[in-house]
């Protein structure tokens, strides 16, 4: 069984402005952020089930729907789990979210500080987090850096999840990529907090940060806490499967600690849905 918790849906209309800017400048002319139903379905036949995210950032031109995340998702409900995404600046951001939940059968929320330009610590953002903790779904967070010019870094770090797991014990969370480049931040509050988990996704272009964040989660003891995912449209179930087994390869022949095997595999095969009460 492979659950990849962390994929995007996307169409061209809803990506523009300083996003694609920001892609294109870090990653070259031709980067495509696009990700259509049809080439998602056609990725996804390498996992078993796949959680789908929006993400609601108008701002800097990533703005995706809920509902046409809905859409796809419910369209095969086996193998696809759809979040929705409210930006918690909007009025009304806890309403908007229960109707995406209860109205459109959405079952989690994904947040990005960055991409959104809110403080997660911020009071304002509390009524949004208290809905999520109500209707008992998890918050996956973009929480770590990104390539746009506007977005906040200063709102990006895992620290700033702190003050909002004290306030909500029970609220399940997931801080993606490992919050790259700050996994041993991540790795504290990760730590610190049984219901906050971490997610491996997108560091396959980063092998020695992606060694490093490993050996930090192995010293922490987190390591059972880190969900398998790969960040779709950016990298395929496939590709990220053969970068995280190959993560040793860069200290062949230095006296430098290995991941273990096991631990590896144990990330590529956790079953994300029983631990976010997805199943
Ligand atoms: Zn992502």
């Amino acid at each position: 069984m492979i659950i990849d918790c962390h994929t995007h849906l996307a169409a061209a209309e809803h990506l523009g402005g300083e996003m694609l800017e920001g892609a294109r400048r870090a990653w070259g002319p031709a980067c495509d952020l696009t990700a259509t139903p049809e080439a998602h379905a056609a990725a996804m036949e390498e996992c078993d089930v796949a959680i789908v995210l929006p993400i609601d950032a108008e701002e800097i031109g990533y703005a995706v729907p809920n509902r046409y995340v809905a859409d796809y998702v419910n369209a095969d409900p086996a193998r696809r789990i759809g979040f929705a995404s409210v930006n918690p600046n909007r009025p009304g951001a806890d309403k908007i979210l229960e109707e995406a939940v209860l109205g459109l059968g959405l079952r989690g929320l994904k947040l990005g500080p960055i991409y959104q330009k809110f403080n997660p610590a911020s009071p304002a953002a509390y009524p949004l987090y208290a809905m999520a903790d109500r209707l008992r779904i998890p918050i996956m967070w973009h929480q770590g850096t990104s390539y746009v010019e506007n977005g906040p870094l200063e709102y990006s770090n895992a620290v700033l999840l702190d003050p909002v797991a004290r306030s909500f014990p029970g609220l399940k969370m997931v801080i993606a990529h490992l919050g790259h480049p700050w996994f041993a931040e991540t790795a504290c509050v990760v730590r610190k907090h049984p219901n906050v988990y971490t997610d491996m996704s997108a560091l396959s272009t980063r092998p020695w940060q992606m060694y490093n964040a490993m050996i930090t989660a192995l010293e922490y003891g987190i390591e059972k806490k880190i969900l398998f995912g790969t960040d779709f449209p950016f990298f395929t179930v496939e590709r990220t499967i053969a970068a995280f087994r190959d993560i040793n390869r860069i200290v062949e022949g230095t006296s430098l600690p290995r991941v273990p095997e096991q631990v590896i595999e144990d990330i590529i095969h956790r079953n994300a849905l029983e631990i976010l009460g997805l199943d």
